[in-house]
């Protein structure tokens, strides 16, 4: 028998939640329910500059009226300080971390556009600086401080998009885990957070599918268990963007003048295959009608 499920909630309190953030709550809610598991909320507001408060209660009552529930009491990233400075400095014992003295200019001059996502690969120049450098550069500003990767493949079996992997030295180079303004990172928070809140199972939207084998790395150097993940196709719209907070039409204030939640849940359990029309229902009923095979894996527009 495979280990109890647990999954999760993740989201940061930046705004109100939207249409994109109901369907990645439903699915991952119904993936963790349907196996008899356990669910998480842990409210990612590490980053001062954009995350509120007053969101992470607006979250929580969102996600109640939408019906869906979790276990346990919320936990929040920005006290959990402690946890991941200790992660920090178990990589740091390693040798694997080192200051990075690059302004955000510099950054992009020392990175490849490698990615389809548009992300860049960072060409380690930080790394090769030599003590006497390093120091004189500690005098002029506070660095951020990154992980030094291998070039190793590293692969995993999503539920939902198959094989993925990435070649960390190639496709991502050394990332940062702690910012210059001591804010550590949501890679290495993630990690932490998963492992310490004995999370089995993380379904979240495929914008994050890239970050996988950044995460299943950081695992094997701080000796922590892999959760299996399950990427979920994202919602566009018209455009081909995929839907943000700016889609104000989309965000769950306005949609709650004009839906009822059970609408909006059978609205997204159509689109997810698991009922034929969209037909008012609640994320309960929905329990027994859940599985990945129905799901959909390609991004789709959102009418
Ligand atoms: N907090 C992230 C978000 O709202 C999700 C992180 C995760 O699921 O790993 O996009």
């Amino acid at each position: 028998m495979g280990r109890a499920v647990r999954g999760r909630f993740a989201p940061s309190p930046s705004g109100r939640m939207h249409m994109g953030n109901l369907w990645s709550c439903l699915l991952a809610w119904l993936a963790a329910r349907s196996a008899g598991g356990e669910m998480v909320l842990r409210l990612e507001d590490l980053d001062p500059d954009r995350c509120r408060p007053e969101y992470c209660s607006q979250i929580m009552r969102d996600l109640e009226w939408l019906g869906l529930d979790w276990d346990g009491q919320p936990v929040y990233q920005s006290q959990r300080r402690e946890i991941y400075r200790e992660a920090f400095r178990k990589l740091e014992e390693q040798g694997l971390i080192y200051p990075c003295f690059c302004t955000r200019a510099e950054r992009l001059a020392a990175s490849a556009p490698h990615r389809s996502d548009g992300a860049t690969v960072y060409d380690g120049r930080c790394s090769r600086l030599t003590a006497e450098e390093r120091e004189g550069l500690f005098r002029q500003r506070r660095p951020a401080w990154r992980v030094r990767v291998r070039p190793e493949e590293i692969s995993f079996s999503d539920l939902l998009q198959g094989t993925y992997g990435e070649n960390l030295a190639r496709d991502c180079g050394d990332f940062i885990l702690r910012r210059s303004d001591g804010v550590f990172a949501y890679q290495l928070a993630v990690v932490a957070d998963d492992a310490a809140m004995g999370v089995t199972q993380v379904v979240r939207g495929s914008d994050l599918l890239s970050s996988a084998p950044r995460q299943l790395w950081l695992q094997e150097q701080l000796g922590l268990p892999h959760p299996e993940y399950g990427h979920l196709p994202l919602l566009l719209s018209h455009d081909g963007r995929r839907l943000a907070k700016r889609d104000r039409d989309l965000e769950l204030g306005r949609l709650q003048e004009e839906h009822t939640a059970p609408e909006l849940v059978g609205r997204l359990a159509c689109a997810a295959g698991l009922i034929d029309r969209p037909q008012a229902i609640t994320p309960r009923e929905l329990i027994s009608l859940f599985s990945w095979e129905k799901l959909p894996q390609k991004d789709f527009v959102w009418i």
